[in-house]
């Protein structure tokens, strides 16, 4: 560092994102076709995907194994889930009471006579849990299928603490593979300010303002309802965890500018489980809820169906009353769970919930001119609601330690 202080990297990314914009709004106005934004940033959206599934899997089968009990294994994961599943209703309801109170589809006349619907037909509850076992764990991780790499390396950790000494070897193998892994996220997060750049330029360039005009009440109802999320629910949670909001913010950042730039938590669960244990969460919780989280636990998505619902609801004058509001919660919970971690996915999903309260599919055309905006906020949270959890669960476990996680050299 030859003695200067260097930047640190949520500030490149930051200027990277600032400088993104500035070049995105002037790229069509001197000619510059934004395309060629695009491959930098998919460079960027490659290279952090590509740790993640041998970061997880080797930190998992460590954690799992350093746990050993099986009780606190179960206890973990009950209190995880019981967090994820909170926290993503709280999520609904804060959407659904901004929509009711602001009406973001009422008075507008938006055209849905030429709109094309995309189906989705969601499978069915027992697929779904019989899909977690995998046939072949070898395939999983070829295909990131990431219940199945969690449901494995669990297992295969916590045979590993079983078979205790005489297979050292490999439980050594894991704790080193999980090492060498944060090293190579860290290295690869070097391109993250270009990334970043090229990723905002992309998303300005091709999202003009004529998009975004007729729909900025819904934008801006959805942000609002994000940042309720945040104060009411995972500021809270992080105080209760003994972290000030300031510092967990500013350790989460990298994993945030991810999220927000890319629109795909997939692309930030690495930063992320490295973010949280620098900040202290313990690594045997967050290597299984990190993970877990990035799979079904998805806050941001779920506040964007039940604004989604109401708002289609109102452009096609369908009445919404309190009981089929209910059932846009159970739905939205659901589809939230079933969402995955890449851009345009909740947008997809919405149609599990749209089908059970009568709005017809055409609907999604509606909001699909501003996704990519919305989507910015939802996996932001996402990913956020994700750290919370780990952080509060660890807390839960009287195993939150920041002065364990600062000392950590990485
Ligand atoms: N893009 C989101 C994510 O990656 C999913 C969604 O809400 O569409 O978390």
């Amino acid at each position: 560092m030859s003695g200067k202080q260097r930047m640190s990297l949520p500030a490149q990314m930051g200027i990277g994102m600032v400088l993104g914009v500035l070049a995105g709004a002037l790229a069509p106005h001197v000619g510059f076709d934004p395309q060629w934004f695009k491959p930098f940033g998919q460079l960027f959206i490659n290279l952090v995907r590509m740790v993640v599934v041998p970061l997880v899997f080797a930190t998992l089968v460590a954690g799992a194994a350093s746990v050993g009990d099986v009780g606190r294994l179960g206890r973990v994961a009950a209190k995880t889930l019981v967090y994820y599943f909170a926290t993503t209703a709280i999520a609904i309801f804060i959407g659904l009471v901004l929509a009711n109170l602001f009406q973001p589809g009422m008075g507008l006349d938006l055209s849905t006579a030429n709109l094309k619907a995309r189906d989705v037909t969601p499978p069915s509850l027992t697929q779904v849990l019989l899909n977690i076992v995998p046939i072949n764990p070898m395939e999983s991780l070829a295909k990131g299928s990431m219940l199945q790499i969690i449901f494995f390396a669990v297992l295969l950790g916590f045979s590993l603490s079983i078979c205790g000494e005489r297979v050292r070897v490999v439980t050594d193998f894991f704790n080193g593979m999980g090492e060498v892994m944060i090293r190579v996220t860290t290295i690869v997060m070097f391109y993250a300010p270009i990334g970043v750049f090229a990723l905002m330029a992309f998303t300005v360039a091709s999202h003009g303002l004529s998009v975004l005009l007729p729909l900025i009440k819904l934008v801006i109802i959805m942000y609002v309802a994000c940042l309720l999320q945040i104060l009411l629910v995972y500021l809270p949670c992080v105080k209760f965890s003994g972290l000030t909001p300031g510092r967990f913010l500013r350790g989460i950042s990298e994993p945030l500018l991810i999220a927000f730039t890319t629109c795909s938590s997939a692309a930030a669960l690495s930063t992320n489980l490295i973010s949280v244990e620098k900040l202290g969460a313990s690594r045997s919780v967050s290597s299984f809820s990190i993970p877990l989280g990035n799979t079904i636990n998805m806050d941001g998505a779920a506040i964007y169906m039940g604004i989604a619902a109401i708002f289609a609801a109102e452009v096609y004058g369908i009445p919404m009353p309190l009981d089929k509001q209910f059932v846009v919660l159970l739905m939205a919970l659901l589809a939230s769970i079933g969402s995955m971690g890449v851009p345009g996915a909740a947008l997809i999903m919405i149609t599990m919930v749209f089908t059970q309260v009568g709005i017809p599919l055409e609907a999604i055309a509606l909001v699909a001119g501003v996704d990519r905006i919305m989507d910015m906020a939802r996996t932001t949270i996402n990913v956020m609601g994700d750290a919370t959890g780990a952080i509060f669960v660890s807390r839960l476990e009287n195993d939150m330690d920041p002065a364990r996680g600062a000392a950590m050299k990485i």
